[in-house]
C-alpha cells in the first residue's frame, strides 16, 4: 500500500464514508484550509464557529479513522469583497493560532481579482509575516487563473518579509506552475474530475518539472470532487513506471517537508511511507 498526504481537502463538508475510503486508500494525514461554504456567512461570528470546527472538532473525525488532522485559517477570497467583514475575520485570527493543529493561514487567495480582494490578501501577508506563520494560496479558476497568479506573485513580492519558500501556490496548471516555481514558492496541483488538472495532466507535470517543492492535492469539497484523487494520481504514476520513492515525494515527504515548517507542526507518521 502507498501511505500518502492529502495536503488540501475540505473534510468538513464531507462524510465519515470518505474518511473510511480515504484510510483504506492508504491516506494517513489531511490538511484542511478556511474556506468558502457555498454561501455567505451572516458575520465575524459564524467563521468564529468555523475556526472552532476546524481546530477542535474535524480533528477527532480524522483520528477515528486514524488519519491526522491540520488546519489553515483565513477569510476566502469570495467572502473578501466585504473588507470591513473581512478585517474582522483576519483580527480574530490570532485568538486560534495557538491551537495545535494550525499549520498556517489559507486558503488566502484571489478569486475575481478585485481590488477589494487584493486589500484583503495583504492584510493576511500582514498578519502571516507578524505571526511567522506558513502562508496557502488560493488561486483563481479558469480565465482569471494566469493573471490572479501574475498579482499574487507580485503581492508576495511585496512584503519583503515573507520567505518564498514558506508559501505554497495551490491548484497550479500548465501555465502557471512555472512563475510560481522560479519564485521559489512550493506548488500545489488539484485534481479534479472537471476542472483544474487531471491525473494524467498532473503527471505530465512531474515529468516535466521534476518532484521539487511539487504537491497534489484533490480539494474535495461540497461540490463536484474527488477524495480519493491522490490515490488516482498515485495509479496513473504507477502505470507510467514511476518508482515508489518518486510517487512518495511527491504524495508524502514532500507535503511533510512543507508542514514541518510551521512551529506547531508536530504531527508525526507512524508509518515510513
Ligand atoms: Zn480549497
Amino acid at each position: 500500500m502507498s501511505y500518502y498526504i492529502d495536503p488540501h481537502i475540505h473534510m468538513v463538508s464531507r462524510t465519515t464514508d470518505d474518511y473510511k475510503r480515504m484510510a483504506l486508500a492508504g491516506c494517513v494525514f489531511v490538511s484542511e484550509p478556511a474556506f468558502w461554504a457555498g454561501f455567505d456567512r451572516s458575520g465575524p461570528e459564524g467563521f468564529r464557529d468555523y475556526f472552532r470546527q476546524l481546530t477542535e472538532y474535524e480533528a477527532k473525525r480524522a483520528r477515528a479513522y486514524g488519519i491526522g488532522h491540520g488546519t489553515w485559517l483565513c477569510i476566502n477570497a469570495k467572502e473578501a469583497e466585504d473588507v470591513s467583514l473581512s478585517r474582522e475575520v483576519i483580527k480574530m485570527i490570532p485568538e486560534f493560532l495557538d491551537q495545535p493543529g494550525v499549520i498556517g493561514i489559507g486558503e488566502i487567495g484571489l478569486n475575481k481579482n478585485t481590488r477589494n480582494e487584493s486589500i484583503v490578501f495583504i492584510d493576511h501577508l500582514d498578519l502571516a509575516a507578524r505571526t511567522n506563520e506558513l502562508i496557502l494560496v488560493h488561486t483563481p479558476h479558469l480565465a482569471d487563473k494566469y493573471q490572479g497568479t501574475r498579482m499574487i506573485l507580485d503581492m508576495i513580492r511585496g512584503d519583503g518579509r515573507i520567505k518564498p519558500e514558506r508559501v505554497c501556490i495551490d491548484h497550479v496548471e500548465e501555465h502557471t506552475i512555472r512563475p510560481a516555481l522560479d519564485a521559489g514558492h512550493w506548488v500545489g496541483m488539484t485534481l479534479y474530475p472537471i476542472t483544474k488538472c487531471t491525473p494524467a495532466r498532473a503527471a505530465d507535470l512531474i515529468e516535466q518539472y521534476g518532484t521539487d517543492r511539487i504537491m497534489v492535492n484533490s480539494a474535495g469539497d461540497w461540490g463536484h470532487s474527488d477524495p480519493l484523487a491522490v490515490p488516482e494520481f498515485i495509479f496513473e504514476m504507477k502505470s507510467r513506471g514511476h518508482s515508489d520513492a518518486l510517487i512518495r515525494k511527491v504524495v508524502f515527504d514532500n507535503p511533510l517537508e512543507f508542514f514541518r515548517q510551521s512551529g506547531r507542526f508536530t504531527w508525526n507518521p507512524t508509518v515510513s511511507g
